[in-house]
């Protein structure tokens, strides 16, 4: 089982992949996506590869600012840190006892774990005074908006055709506060999944810990995991093949195998949306720039070629 420098895997699956179609997904549909999703997971485990799991949230968790929105005058709406880590808990059991059913199907067996993972972010990150991040329900109206802008104290901002949103600050990952326990873990020979949803973000106040309102990317988060763990190669796992230039166009060109250097000038002649391809190209170059190792943004469907290396946008140093 490879635990060197170099051999490790850490897989980042989108959220979308988990649960695809916005607020859709049973609880059934959701356990059957991460359920198929763990077979090709669960043939790297036993193929030999050393593998830690990370993972999105977004329509998990933009269903549980639903439920706050609805029940508000019945239940006290629940913090963003909250949700996040109720998000973290049921994504992350789903998760292990797939896995662990995938593996023991194979032969293999390896402790699973999930780790509620904390992650620091700065309580003077630009990032507060710029919210910038969608999430939850659309309103239709803008008064309705204003409404509950005034109410709240939270930023609400056009959002195209279906309305109005919140807008939460996404702050730079500093650290994985539970970084220690998940090396005892991986030292254990368990197959861990941590930093899901992008952590839950905590700033230090005074001598405390604390939870705050934001959503950390979960494709950099990713970045510090893989980082913490000592990867060798980072996976990013979506919904498209890779990464295209014009993408949607008809001329469009998906990348193969570049350098980290030629990515980071189409990054910045403006190529990648912001919001959705863009923190992946900003993760892979990040990891492979940082660590010396390479960086795949590929599909779920074909988790084999992106992992092992034939398929998908393969960031190489240089
Ligand atoms: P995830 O839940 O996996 O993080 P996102 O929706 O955030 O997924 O990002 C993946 C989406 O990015 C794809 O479904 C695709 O529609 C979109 N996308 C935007 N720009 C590009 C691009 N240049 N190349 C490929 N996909 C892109
Ligand atoms: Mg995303």
């Amino acid at each position: 089982m490879g635990t060197g420098t170099g051999q490790r895997l850490v897989l980042a699956l989108g959220g979308n992949a988990i649960a695809p179609g916005g607020t859709g997904g049973t609880a059934a549909e959701q356990t059957a996506n991460i359920a198929r999703a763990m077979e090709p997971v669960a043939d790297l485990i036993h193929g030999g590869h050393d593998v830690v799991l990370t993972h999105g949230n977004g329509p998990q968790v933009g269903n549980l600012l639903i439920k706050n929105e609805m029940a508000r005058d019945v239940v006290p709406p629940m913090p963003l840190d909250w949700c996040v880590a109720q998000t973290q808990a049921t994504i992350g059991f789903t998760i292990t006892t797939a896995l662990e059913q995938a593996l023991a199907r194979r032969g293999v067996s390896r402790p699973v774990v999930t780790v509620i993972s904390r992650v620091l972010v700065a309580a003077d990150d630009p990032a507060w005074s710029a919210p910038s991040k969608p999430i939850g329900p659309y309103v239709a109206d803008e008064a309705e908006a204003r409404r509950r802008s005034a109410d709240t104290g939270q930023t609400w901002a056009p959002a195209g055709r279906r309305g109005w949103r919140r807008l939460v600050p996404s702050p730079e990952p500093i650290s994985s506060l539970d970084r220690a326990a998940v090396e005892l873990l991986l030292a254990g020979g368990a197959v861990v999944v941590a930093n899901g949803g992008g952590g839950v973000p905590m700033i230090r106040d005074g001598g405390r810990l604390k939870g705050v309102e934001a959503v950390i990317d979960k494709d950099l988060a990713a970045v510090r995991l893989a980082a913490d763990t000592r990867a060798g190669r980072l996976v990013i796992l979506t919904d498209v093949a890779g990464v295209a230039l014009r993408y949607g166009d008809a001329d469009e060109e998906w990348l193969g195998e570049i350098s980290a250097a030629e990515l980071r000038s189409l990054q910045s002649d403006g190529h990648f949306a912001a919001g959705s391809m863009g923190p992946k190209v900003e993760a892979a170059l990040r990891f492979v720039e940082q660590t010396g190792g390479t960086a795949v943004i590929g599909a779920l469907d074909d988790l084999r070629g992106a992992a092992e290396g034939g398929t998908g946008t393969r960031v190489v140093p240089g």
